[in-house]
């Protein structure tokens, strides 16, 4: 028998295809539902994949291990599958989702699929440890109350990371597997939001716009990296939120577990450059439209208005002088704020508020043919167990799905 403890979304793939070869599967999930996070995915939509299979979009220590099992079970081999239970998807600027555009669907797809091939599932069931005996493994769980172990012959350990805490994720999976005498490498939140010092975040909190955005990373070796997106970011009471801020976080946390030094630098008129910004503001400043206004007056139409105000308190401009007493030093302190606004990142949200865990099992530890551990014959992980975290746009379900996939296939054969 093969045990799978997780019914998320890789352990859902792996169950599927064990069965589908012929093995007698059963999953110890506890949640009393299938697919508890895989609802709250996309919105409640379900981001499954993307047809932008650009390398960049998968992120690990091990970017060649990432291709070989992205190779395995490819885009195409997850949509195929998928339409083959009944979910054909709906593509929009290369993501694809459940034409239903339900994250419903998806779930009771597999669910059915998983009843049709009589996997067995036992809800309600918390795995607290695995031990390997002999040949096999025992799991131990609670369900009920009552502590209970299984006997496999083979275990697919599918049960996520703790991102998503408020989701009933747990970091279970890291624990047992250090137990087991896998190594676990560091892991921390990834898509998620940034904490950032920034003495004026109760005048800005809550304005959305589009911008420019910069990370810059000084790790303590001296080494710089800049990494860049482009999107609607959030300002928040606590620092910056938005997808080009997700995007850039998992840099920000690993260069901040590691001891660096973040800052993320936002630039609010990104098609403008620096000078024509300046000439802008100089010709609001000198400019016979805007005589007897006063510089917030003056910067109206720029970028919004809690935000002006903002941009010239950082810039040590009084808001309500004569715009056109603005000195050359003032208006150069005022474009640097408009495109290249720079806040110290100390630190992100924490997983309850993350979408992803960056980190975990390195890929060295397993066979990216079968997802078996290399030391620990029969202990398959998938998902986000592993060093594999993908951007935002459907990364991370294709990489649970692939996993689950190429490891439910493994264990069945074995
Ligand atoms: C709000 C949100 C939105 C997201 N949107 C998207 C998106 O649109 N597209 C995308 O690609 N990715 C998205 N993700 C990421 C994606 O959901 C995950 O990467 C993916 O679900 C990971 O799959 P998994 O199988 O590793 O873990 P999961 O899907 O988390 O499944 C793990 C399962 O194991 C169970 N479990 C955990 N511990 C135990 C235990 N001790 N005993 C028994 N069972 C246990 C859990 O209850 C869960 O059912 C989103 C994540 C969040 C939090």
């Amino acid at each position: 028998m093969i045990g799978i403890i997780g019914c998320g979304a890789s352990g859902m793939l792996a169950a599927i295809t064990a069965a589908r070869e012929g093995a007698s599967v059963t999953v110890f999930e506890h949640n009393e539902k299938a697919g508890r996070k895989l609802l709250a995915t996309g919105n409640g939509k379900c981001n499954l994949t993307n047809d932008n299979q650009s390398p960049d979009n998968f992120r690990g220590d091990d970017r060649e291990s990432i291709g070989r099992i992205l190779d395995i079970f490819t885009k195409d081999d997850e949509l195929a599958f998928f339409r083959e239970i009944g979910i054909v998807t709906k593509e929009k600027r290369g993501y694809r989702y459940p034409h239903s555009e339900q994250a419903a669907s998806v779930v009771n797809a597999l669910v059915s699929e998983m009843e049709r091939l009589r996997v067995r599932v036992i809800f309600g069931a918390d795995v607290t440890g695995v031990e390997k005996d002999g040949d096999s493994y025992v799991i131990s769980y609670t369900c009920g109350g009552k502590a209970s172990e299984a006997r496999v012959s083979s275990c697919i350990l599918a049960c996520g990371g703790p991102a998503g805490e408020r989701l009933g994720e747990s970091d279970a999976g890291f624990r047992i597997l250090k137990k087991l005498g896998v190594p676990v490498g560091r892991y921390v939140p990834a898509l998620v939001p940034l904490l950032a010092e920034n003495k004026h975040a109760k005048t800005v909190s809550g304005v959305r716009l589009e911008a420019g955005v910069t990370l810059t990373v000084s790790e303590r070796d001296g080494d710089v990296s800049e990494y860049q997106e482009h999107g609607e970011i959030v300002f928040t009471d606590y620092g910056v939120s938005g997808i080009p801020v997700m995007q850039l976080s998992r840099f920000a946390a690993v260069a901040l577990d590691r001891g660096g030094r973040v800052t993320i630098t936002l630039n609010f008129m990104p098609e403008y450059t620096a000078e024509e910004v300046s000439e802008e503001i100089e010709r609001r400043a000198k400019g016979e439209h805007f005589s007897n206004r006063s510089v917030e007056e003056a910067l109206e139409g720029l970028v919004p208005g809690k935000l002006r105000y903002a941009v010239l308190l950082r810039a040590e401009v009084d808001p309500v002088k004569n715009a056109d007493r603005l000195t050359d030093r003032e208006i150069a302190a005022v474009v640097s704020e408009l495109t290249a606004m720079t806040l110290t990142v100390t630190g992100t949200r924490p997983f309850a508020n993350a979408q992803v865990t960056c980190g975990g099992v390195a890929l060295a530890e397993i066979d990216p043919q079968s997802c078996e551990v290399k030391s620990m014959p029969g202990l398959f992980v998938t998902g986000e167990l592993l060093d594999m975290d993908g951007n935002c746009g459907g990364y991370n379900l294709q990489w649970a799905f692939a996993t689950g996939a190429i490891a439910g296939r493994a264990a069945a054969k074995r």
